[in-house]
């Protein structure tokens, strides 16, 4: 790679001429490339440019994908062939360039402040919608907030990036991260007192421009840690989203920004007070229900209207274990139209496993379980249900 394409010299560039060389169908569309290009290759761990090409005649086609290819020729991926010879406009889009290189200049800055203050490298790198980057040795939070600290403070004395391509001679004793697997040429991009890193992506030409840095997340990762960060308007983008988000939980709760916090862990306070209550009053609940409810024929029928699903499944138990009766049916109407329960059943003779698909067929249900309860749904009315069970468990000897 000689570094020469336009984009190259010139960044900030958003529009330009260029004649196409060639164009082949492929698998991804039209590969068409220029004798010169704006649009930047994926590659490096930053993406590709989008933009579109522009005809004489004012129509505009957009570029979807450009890769760079294994001749270093760079194609330009579109839905439109276009013929050798033919003269376009190219046009950037700018804003996504932009914040790019805001992001991938900030990464330089904090891959290079952790390299400098704790000899870790940057084994992985990956731009989107966040930025992310594997740190080979571990680091707290708090070293995290540090290099952040310093980051920012690189970018408001707004140094110069410099880019060089030094030859082989020069580069021999020079010490600059991401060394390893390159050949041939190479481009170093430079930030005094911070970082000098061997890269082929696009940067911004002051660290003032990338106006901030945050860094979001940390985890360890693969005997490092995993950080997650966000430069310039992604930045501001991520600080609107979580001010929107917090704006409205302060609205919610009816308290001051500051007070969010508090006012969270007393909501969560009073809930798990209530649940605690709630689960007192069940309890009760279920004594003075085994209490009331009459077995026949050995069977306790209890149809329940304002339990949920688990509190259904411990009055069955409650019952169960009572010894009032030797089958207990807890039925609770579901929602819906049609006539529908949700059933538990609990039995001390009965082996209910092997009675389950007899009930499921006979009250068009579902459901299942072990041999002294089972659990599941019925579609029939509550009179139907009480007289199937009946009938089906008078015909079944107790095991
Ligand atoms: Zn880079």
């Amino acid at each position: 790679m000689d570094f020469n394409e336009s984009f190259y010299k010139d960044p900030y560039r958003i529009e330009g001429n260029a004649e196409v060389i060639s164009c082949e169908a492929t698998k991804k569309g039209y590969g068409i490339v220029f004798d010169d290009t704006l649009f930047y290759p994926e590659g490096g761990g930053q993406p590709a440019d989008r933009g579109f090409l522009r005809l004489a005649d004012g129509t505009e086609i957009s570029v979807r994908d450009v890769r760079r290819d294994k001749t270093d020729r760079v194609l330009h991926y579109t839905d439109t062939a276009l013929e050798p010879g033919t003269r376009v406009g190219q046009l950037i889009d700018f804003d996504y360039r932009f914040s790019l290189m805001q992001n991938h200049s900030g990464e330089h800055i904090v891959s290079g402040l952790i390299k400098k203050n704790y000899g870790y490298e940057n084994v992985g790198f990956h731009m989107s919608d966040v930025i992310t980057i594997d740190i080979s040795g571990e680091l707290s939070w708090e070293q995290a907030m540090d290099i952040e600290q310093k980051a920012n403070a690189v970018i408001w004395k707004n140094i110069r990036v410099d880019i060089t391509l030094p030859n082989e001679a020069s580069i021999k004793d020079m010490d600059y991260r991401s060394k390893k697997e390159l050949s041939g040429q190479v481009r170093l991009v430079g930030i005094e007192d911070t970082d000098l890193c061997a890269c082929c992506g696009l940067h911004v030409s002051r660290t003032g421009e990338i106006g901030i840095i945050k860094l979001l997340s940390l985890i360890n990762y693969k005997g490092g840690v995993r950080i997650e960060m966000v430069c310039g308007a992604k930045a501001l983008k991520d600080y609107e989203a979580k001010l929107d988000s917090n704006t409205e939980i302060k609205n919610l709760l009816s308290v001051k920004p500051h007070e969010v916090t508090d006012a969270v862990k007393h909501v969560l306070d009073e809930s798990a007070e209530k649940s605690a209550r709630i689960a007192g009053l069940s309890s009760r609940y279920f004594d003075l229900r085994v209490k009331e409810l009459e077995e026949k024929d050995g069977i306790i029928f209890a149809r329940e209207d304002i339990l949920d699903g688990t509190e259904l499944r411990k009055l069955c138990e409650k019952l169960k274990s009572s010894g009032k009766a030797t089958v207990s049916v807890c039925l609770l109407p579901l929602p819906g139209g049609e006539p529908s329960f949700r059933y538990v059943i609990a039995s001390t003779k009965y082996d209910l496993k092997s009675l389950a698909p007899a009930l499921n067929k006979a009250l068009n249900g579902k459901g299942g379980g072990s041999k002294e309860m089972i659990q599941g749904s019925f579609n029939a009315s509550y009179d139907k249900i009480c007289e199937e069970i009946r009938g089906i468990l008078l015909l079944t000897a107790p095991v």
